[in-house]
């Protein structure tokens, strides 16, 4: 067995002082007694300590976020679109601090930590580029031409719960947050247990973009907890989660009669195809699998691969994972960091013991790296999985896949739908006709032709989201922002009140109706046969 990931161990203490840590809790709106050790992925070793909230610090902070809102909601939006570029630029101003957090709270490389404040920079672009326009109030066709109009606005919801993961707490928290607060919300945002100091960090440069205090807030602890207490108060919630704890959320948000929108868990199929470039599809199959540690929601674990070109893919694959460097440092070295704890490292170790126990081959990595961290593991392939394996069957979460050879382009499609997720999926092929057409008849949200999510993720103009037990809603594009809106309709009638006409027998009124109507239908009818 090939060993993968080589290990560098340069440097894992982490390099942000627990004095600036403490100092970011102040924002926490959390005044009960019950506090909660954070660890750091890298060492295992305490990295600080978080004040938790109380059902009754969350209403008080959507309370206080509501008052503040108003006033929001009456800033111009091109000035909201202006302060969330002054956040954007801030962001990237102090960078190396933040950095320094992620690191420190996720045990994530640094490529991947840049990654996502990156991406937190795209989002802020779109939303201030092109949030004005979306939310802008817009003329729909009346309901009688010339004597009356329709016209559509875009109000806040209000306050907006973002319930966030810990896998990339910066970014999937603004992706959701700076749409909603440019559409003249406040937020409230919960962040997973293990991960609260970047979302504190983010609350401070929103506030130091010129944000109105209050208007952003955070609230820390137990997610049944904190997150339920949440769900009650809000106007909507934003979740990113897991399948389950998403059922909870739409449960709860159904029963306060609230709308949401679910990002949850996918187990992604990736296909390539018999015409496919190998070493481009080797090369991207690594991209598309092995980011932060495969703790990816869009990332793939399943791969299907015709079977004229497996055995060369499959070498192929092999070789580029075990090009990739498993570090806890904090330079741009290595590739790949650490799984974000015990409780993860167990999952992924399981699944590949389940799946080797059912006849599969561990082709590279498989082992677990306590040289390089406490929680660390090695980018693994594995083939021959039993297709009731739970790597083939469940989301793993890790850097675990399994490559599987098919007979056809039909197969790999049957293969990639035969899932109850739907997020993303990715097929490699060197006709791009071609690809779209099998995209076409994949059950996924988002569908990738050529590229792993990238391509998919970066189009920021478009929705991404999950069919399935992936989730409902979309965030990206003018989806991503409208949803964050409650249309408003305000229709005039110019001729006063619209009503039957009292001087005339209501059976003649009512058949001139029916004339009317048929004679409209009939004239619609003849002008699309003269168009055809
Ligand atoms: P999780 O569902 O346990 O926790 C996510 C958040 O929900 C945390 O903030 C947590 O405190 C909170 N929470 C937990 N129980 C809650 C409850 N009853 N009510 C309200 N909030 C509650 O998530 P996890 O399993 O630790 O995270 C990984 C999962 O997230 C994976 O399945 C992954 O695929 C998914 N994910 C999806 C996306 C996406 O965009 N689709 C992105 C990232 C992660």
């Amino acid at each position: 067995m090939a060993s993968s990931g080589r290990g560098r161990v340069d440097q894992a203490v982490p390099l942000v002082s627990s004095t600036r840590l403490d100092s970011l809790t102040d924002r926490l709106t959390a005044s009960g007694s019950t506090t909660r050790e954070i660890t750091a992925p890298a060492t295992g070793e305490p990295l600080g300590t978080i004040p938790e909230s109380t059902p009754k610090d969350v209403a008080e902070a959507v309370s206080t976020a509501r008052e503040v809102q108003a006033g929001w909601a009456d800033v111009p939006v091109g000035t909201r679109a202006q302060l969330i570029e002054q956040f954007a630029d801030r962001v990237l101003d102090r960078r190396e601090e933040f950095l320094d957090v992620l690191q420190a709270e996720t045990g994530k490389s640094r490529q991947t930590a840049l990654e996502e404040l990156l991406d937190i920079q795209s989002t802020c672009e779109y939303v201030a580029a092109n949030g004005p326009a979306t939310i802008a109030e817009e003329s729909r066709s009346p309901a009688i031409r010339w004597l009356s109009t329709a016209t559509v606005t875009y109000e806040p919801v209000g306050v907006v719960g973002v319930i966030s993961p810990w896998n990339y707490p910066l970014n999937l928290a603004m992706v959701d947050a700076i749409p909603a607060l440019l559409a003249g919300n406040a937020v409230v945002l919960k962040p997973d247990e293990k991960t609260p100091y970047g979302a504190l960090l983010l609350a401070e440069l929103l506030e130091a973009a010129g944000l109105p205090e209050g208007l952003f807030q955070v609230v820390a602890g137990d997610g049944e907890t904190v997150g339920g207490a949440l769900i009650d108060h809000v106007g909507y919630v934003s979740f990113t989660g897991g399948t389950e704890t998403g059922r909870k959320v739409a449960e709860r948000a159904g029963r306060n009669l609230i709308d949401c929108s679910l990002e949850l868990g996918g187990n992604n199929p990736l296909i390539v195809l018999d015409d496919a470039d190998i070493e481009q599809a080797a090369r991207g199959a690594v991209g598309a699998c092995f980011p932060n540690m495969g703790q990816l929601c869009l990332s793939a674990e399943r791969l299907y691969v015709e079977k004229s070109v497996y055995e060369a893919f499959v070498e192929a694959f092999i070789s580029e994972t075990e090009k990739l460097t498993l570090g806890v440092e904090h330079s741009f070295n290595s590739d790949l960091g650490s799984l974000i704890d015990e409780a993860q490292l167990t999952t992924v170790a399981a699944h590949v013991d389940d799946a080797c126990t059912r006849g599969a081959t561990v082709r590279t990595g498989g082992r677990a790296r306590p040289d390089v961290g406490p929680y660390c593991y090695e980018p693994t392939i594995l083939t021959d999985v039993a297709s009731d394996s739970r790597v083939a069957c469940e989301e793993t979460f890790g850097p675990v896949v399994s490559v599987t050879p098919v007979d056809s382009e039909a197969e790999a499609i049957e293969r990639a739908n035969d899932s109850p997720y739907g997020l993303n999926a990715s097929v490699w092929t060197g006709e791009t006709a071609r690809g779209e057409r099998v995209a076409r008849q994949i059950e996924c949200g988002t569908v990738c032709v050529n590229d792993g999510f990238a391509v998919g993720w970066s189009a920021t103009d478009a929705p991404m989201g999950g069919v399935g037990e992936s989730g409902i809603g979309r965030r990206h594009g003018p989806e991503g922002i409208r949803r964050y809106t409650e249309p408003r309709t305000i229709a005039v009638s110019r001729v006063g009140p619209l009503g039957l006409p009292d001087r005339l027998p209501t059976s003649w009124v009512m058949a001139g109706f029916v004339g009317v109507t048929r004679l409209r239908r009939r004239m619609k009818r003849a002008i699309r046969s003269v168009r055809e």
